[in-house]
């Protein structure tokens, strides 16, 4: 190619160098640049180090000059169906994986509107509804891994392929994709799809217009079942139209066109055979849906329970709307001149554009240093500057109460603490966002440790101080609740407990999407850093699936709004309603929360029995691989750990080995879905118990570990597996205990989404000898089985953070790592956490020296003969009239709190 044609700003040097990257007859001139066409990741990754070197932009779509086109190489599409997952290269036409996902018998979740003309780099990058929105969400929620070339030409993977990316420290698949672009080039996407059943698309004209279709929206919006592909409202030759498909097994989508009739017929529509029409206009604006019948569009899209997207060929009347209905404009683009300053406040347009930056090209040299003369000593003058922010009642020095804040539930000997600084200098205890900034300004002027904390109950030390300084304890005054049925949502301060919250939401007939197993202690803020999973994942996703809007609170005090209480983020800039998931407490604090809520309707547990755990395979493989039903929770329990239960003289129910399906919603849909399931587990030998045996099991829900009444450790081994792996990983588990002679408690746990799988097989572990630490010696064996499967250990906190290089890959690793000194330059969020799990000797808990520690446990747990505490305690322990009370006073009724 002759790079003088047509006027090309690039320097000869420049373009010989891409001709040498990708081959001359891959390189064309065109307007002001070239164009070049790449057949691989690694030629993408060739194309942006010589962009960067010659100080010019390379972008897929824009005006720059190297735009990069994918050849055929790069339009691969694979269906790997076992794990609902659609693998594609970046340039493939996103039709294609529709095509051949439904070859497969499965659907993908959000489609762009005109698939044909969109390709899966283009879609991936794009944070705008489509096609199957109101169900499956947008883009980025059906982000399974993606593979990215930064802008210095380094490639990341941001997730996994074949299973879920929770408790992974920093959350990269939902910033990456809806970032248009600014970060780098996707090169290929991971995408999960479901299965499919049927499709039906109806019709309905509603006398009236906007106004009088807003009462039919609303009432749709408010059933707790109906989730359409299409919901779609238009106004044109004088009728008022709306348009909805239902995806699913048959009888489902029966069910669901029998709801929509008598919806609609109640709010004065009248079934039609018009066919939705596709009608392309020119400007659009996305708004709450509260204010839908105020606006003055001639399409709506009804994009969720909480946002519309509404267009016109008039931009007028998109104004007027926007004024009317208090929305923004939608467009691509966010990143153009001035547009996120538009819908975003100041703070967070700032921050959005300066971590863009950080992402495509991460370099922290300037700011790395910029910590290193910081005092760093607590002294009288931090602690004045602290009672100015929180009042001097909130701050707290005593000896006794900084004893209690230094460590969390994890049953470690004192000389664990040795390794840390973790006695903190003073507790703080704020009460409102403004008060935990002010906290944070101090702490970053001095360079001071924070830990943000929540009811310290998850173990890994997560809330445990490295480095003293102060913790910020969230959970005691920190913890409103607010729930607002009109809106559908709630307003919880971060320090408030899941229970609280679910409670609270279940009084004015809500649930939360998903909350932990710990609810009744666990706190909102905390469960967010951790990027758990839990009850209600299965069906509502974990909990920054159902974020609205948050309030950040970053290392130096300053406060973002990661989205809108009233609607959803789409077409707003990058994603940060769920970013900061993940980050254990090291890149902010959260402040007020806003979350979906969902309608309740009614929740009804069954439970089925098997004579082996395994046997639960085919039944839990095939509720998966159902179109429609949608357990609100799976879980199962071993027999062991029911024997257990009777032989601490607790009631127990007379089974072998349970699997709970628990599902929630409308009665009959929720009869339907029994129906279903029923026959599942019939077919596969799973026998149907009593209700009541159910109810037992979900009521306790909570109180997993109930065995330990007999006054021992009981712990978990937590690990993450792909789902179609259950059924061996669960042989794994017995094999497990018998390698290293534990004493077993059980083996329970609960499948998280269609990708993924938690196993919690638990141990019984002597706490009064030293030795009895060596039990721990089995979790790091089950990460290690785990990832044999293509899984992991969860979580990283303190004591786990050398896990971080086994978990991703070192260039993602390092982003990370360079993505928290971004974050938080002064290292005063939680350091010697998550991504640097650090000793106060200044002893790094890196991989390498964490893993030869592990190993050794492990070769020494082996050699010692097989434990027997549960029994022997049995023996030795008396269950005290005070312990009794204790379990009663625990027996209570969700929605009403403790009666
Ligand atoms: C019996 C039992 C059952 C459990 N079940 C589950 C389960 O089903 N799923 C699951 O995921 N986990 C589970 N856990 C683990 C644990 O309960 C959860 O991780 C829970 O979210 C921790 O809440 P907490 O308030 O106790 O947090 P803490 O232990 O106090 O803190 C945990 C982490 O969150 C950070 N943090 C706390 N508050 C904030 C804030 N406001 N802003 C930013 N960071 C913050 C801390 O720095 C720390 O890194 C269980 C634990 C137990 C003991």
């Amino acid at each position: 190619m002759d790079c003088n044609k047509k006027n090309c700003e690039l320097a000869p040097e420049t373009c010989e160098a891409l001709v040498a990257a990708v081959g001359a007859a891959n390189v064309k001139a065109t307007e002001g640049g070239v164009t070049v066409t790449v057949s691989s990741t690694e030629q993408v990754a060739a194309v942006a180090k010589i962009a960067k070197k010659a100080k010019v932009a390379a972008a897929v779509c824009g005006n720059t000059p190297i735009t990069v086109t994918f050849s055929e190489a790069m339009q691969k599409v694979e269906v790997v169906a076992e794990d609902y997952a659609v693998k594609a290269k970046a340039g493939a036409n996103f039709q294609a994986l529709i095509d051949a996902a439904a070859a497969k018998g499965l659907i993908m979740g959000a489609q762009p509107y005109h698939a044909s003309r969109v390709t899966v780099g283009e879609w991936m990058g794009s944070n705008t509804p489509g096609y199957g929105t109101y169900k499956y969400g947008t883009a980025k929620d059906a982000v399974l891994n993606l593979e990215v070339v930064l802008k210095d030409g380094t490639v990341i993977e941001t997730g996994y392929d074949d299973i879920g990316a929770y408790m992974s420290a920093y959350n990269l698949n939902q910033i990456i994709a809806g970032s248009e672009g600014a970060i780098g080039i996707i090169t290929s996407a991971t995408l999960k799809a479901y299965p499919a059943g049927v499709t039906k698309s109806f019709a309905y004209e509603i006398a009236g217009g906007l106004a009088e279709a807003d009462a039919a929206i609303q009432a749709l919006i408010r059933h707790p079942n109906l989730k359409p592909m299409r919901f779609t409202l238009q106004v044109a030759d004088g009728k008022t139209m709306l348009f909805l498909d239902y995806q699913g097994a048959q009888a489902f989508v029966d069910a669901d066109a029998a709801e929509t009739d008598a919806i609609l017929e109640a709010n004065g529509g009248k079934k039609s055979d018009a066919v939705y029409k596709p009608a392309c206009y020119k400007f659009k604006a996305v708004i709450p849906i509260a204010n839908l019948s105020k606006s003055n569009a001639k399409m709506a899209m009804i994009v969720d329970r909480y946002t519309a997207l509404v267009s016109s060929d008039s931009m007028d009347d998109i104004k007027a709307t926007i004024e009317a209905c208090g929305g923004r404009k939608a467009c691509g683009w966010a990143f153009a001149d001035g547009n996120i300053e538009k819908v975003h406040d100041e703070t967070t347009s700032k921050f959005m554009r300066d971590l863009a930056g950080f992402l495509a090209e991460p370099n922290v040299d300037s700011i790395a240093k910029s910590g290193d003369k910081l005092s760093r000593e607590y002294n009288d003058a931090i602690r004045e500057k602290l009672v100015e922010a929180v009042g001097a009642a909130n701050v707290n020095e005593s000896g006794p109460e900084r004893l209690l804040y230094c460590h969390d539930l994890a049953p470690l000997p004192k000389m664990a603490g040795i390794a840390f600084d973790n006695i903190p200098d003073v507790v703080v205890r704020p009460s409102t966002t403004a008060q935990i900034a002010a906290v944070m300004k101090v702490a970053y002027k001095h360079g001071i440790a924070v830990t943000p904390r929540g009811n310290s109950t998850w173990g890994l030390g997560g809330a445990q101080p490295a480095f003293r300084g102060i913790v910020c304890d969230c959970s005691s005054k920190f913890n409103k609740v607010t729930v607002d049925e009109k809106t559908m949502t709630v307003k919880v301060q971060s320090g408030a407990t899941w229970k609280a919250t679910l409670d609270a939401c279940m009084a004015k007939g809500f649930i939360v999407g998903s909350y932990p197993s710990s609810f009744p202690a666990a706190t909102i803020g905390a469960w967010l850093s951790t990027n758990g999973m839990g009850i209600g994942s299965f069906k509502y996703g974990s909990a920054k699936d159902n974020v609205l809007d948050m309030e950040v609170i970053l290392s130096n005090g300053e406060v973002l709004h990661t989205g809108y209480g009233d609607m959803g983020n789409y077409n707003s800039g990058l994603n940060l309603n769920q970013f900061f998931v993940g980050s254990e407490g090291t890149a902010c604090i959260f402040g007020t929360v806003t979350f979906r809520i969902h309608p309740m309707g009614v929740i009804h547990p069954l439970a089925y029995d098997f004579e082996n755990l395994a046997d639960a395979n085919p039944v839990i493989q095939a509720i998966i691989a159902d179109p429609s039903i949608r357990p609100l929770h799976i879980a199962w329990s071993d027999h062991y750990h029911f024997e257990h239960q009777k032989m601490a003289g607790l009631h127990a129910p007379d089974v072998h080995n349970l699997l709970l399906v628990t599902y929630q919603g409308q009665e009959n849909y929720v009869d339907m879905e029994i129906a279903v399931t029923d026959e599942i587990a019939a077919k596969f030998g799973g026998k149907r118990v009593d209700d009541a045996i159910a109810s037992h099991e979900w009521d306790e829900r909570c109180y997993e570990f109930r065995a330990r009444k007999v006054g021992i450790g009981e712990i978990p081994a937590e690990v993450i597996v792909p789902a179609k792996t259950w059924g061996k990983f669960v042989d794994e588990c017995y094999t497990g205990f018998g390698v290293m002679k534990m004493d077993i408690g059980g083996i329970i746990g609960v499948m998280v989404d269609n990708q993924t799988t938690l196993f919690m097989p638990y141990y019984f572990k002597d706490d009064e000898m030293m030795t009895g630490m060596l039990a721990f010696a089995f979790n790091m064996y089950l990460g290690d089985r785990a990832e044999v499967y293509g899984g992991r250990s969860t979580g990283y906190g303190i004591f786990f953070a050398g896990n971080l290089d086994a978990a991703h890959d070192a260039n993602t690793v390092a982003l990370m790592r360079e993505l928290k000194t971004f974050l938080d330059p002064h290292d005063v969020m939680n350091p010697g956490h998550l991504v640097c799990g650090m000793t106060k000797f200044g002893i790094g808990m890196s991989h390498g020296l964490s893993s030869f520690m592990f190993k050794m446990m492990q070769t020494i747990k082996k050699l010692m003969p097989p434990e027997h505490n549960f029994e022997n305690n049995i023996k030795r322990f008396k269950f005290n009239k005070y312990t009794e009370e204790k379990c009663e006073d625990r027996k209570h009724v969700l929605g009403r709190g403790y009666e």
